[in-house]
């Protein structure tokens, strides 16, 4: 179940047991930010040797990690924000119609981004959060050297996904 669901999480932030710290963490989280995959995969790049900027706000969408020297972004991907057709996503019980749209827009605004950056030549790489979350889940090193071949070829397109049999 994606942890940062407003509708399980607003609850606790809106009391005071949990630390500033903790409490702007979680917040982080809301909006989509600093989130465990996408550190995970920050830490492990910058490992490699690779150099980034994060959330550009000068391109379209924000893309998560930007690497100008190899032309390309990475966007990471939740799979319930973003609406991944994936085991990790579920249509929640609560407020259907809700969340019918709010995820709809998402993926609207996700097609209009990446037609966006393509058309500024930007090479895009899509990092769902499937591949390195659940029973499907890649290994860290899978996803690493995927990653570095896309960064270090021509292509204009990859996606990096759950594992499927
Ligand atoms: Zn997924």
């Amino acid at each position: 179940m994606p942890p940062n669901r407003p509708d399980k999480i607003k609850v606790v932030i809106g009391t005071d047991v949990v630390t500033s710290k903790k409490r702007s963490e979680m917040m982080a989280g809301i909006k989509g930010k600093n989130t465990g995959p996408e550190m995970i995969i920050r830490r492990a790049l910058f490992r490699e040797g690779f150099r980034y900027r994060l959330h550009d706000k000068k391109l379209p969408g924000k893309p998560d990690l930007v690497l100008c020297k190899y032309n390309a972004v990475v966007l990471i991907n939740g799979c319930f924000w973003h609406g991944h057709s994936c085991h990790l996503f579920k249509w929640p019980k609560s407020r259907p119609e809700f969340w019918r749209d709010k995820i709809s827009d998402n993926k609207v605004r996700d097609v209009r981004n990446i037609a966006a950056l393509t058309n500024s030549g930007w090479r895009i790489l899509t990092i769902w959060e499937c591949a390195l979350k659940g029973k499907h889940r890649r290994s860290l090193d899978d996803v690493i050297s995927k990653t570095s071949s896309f960064l270090l070829s021509d292509n204009s397109f990859r996606t990096i996904e759950y594992k499927s049999k």
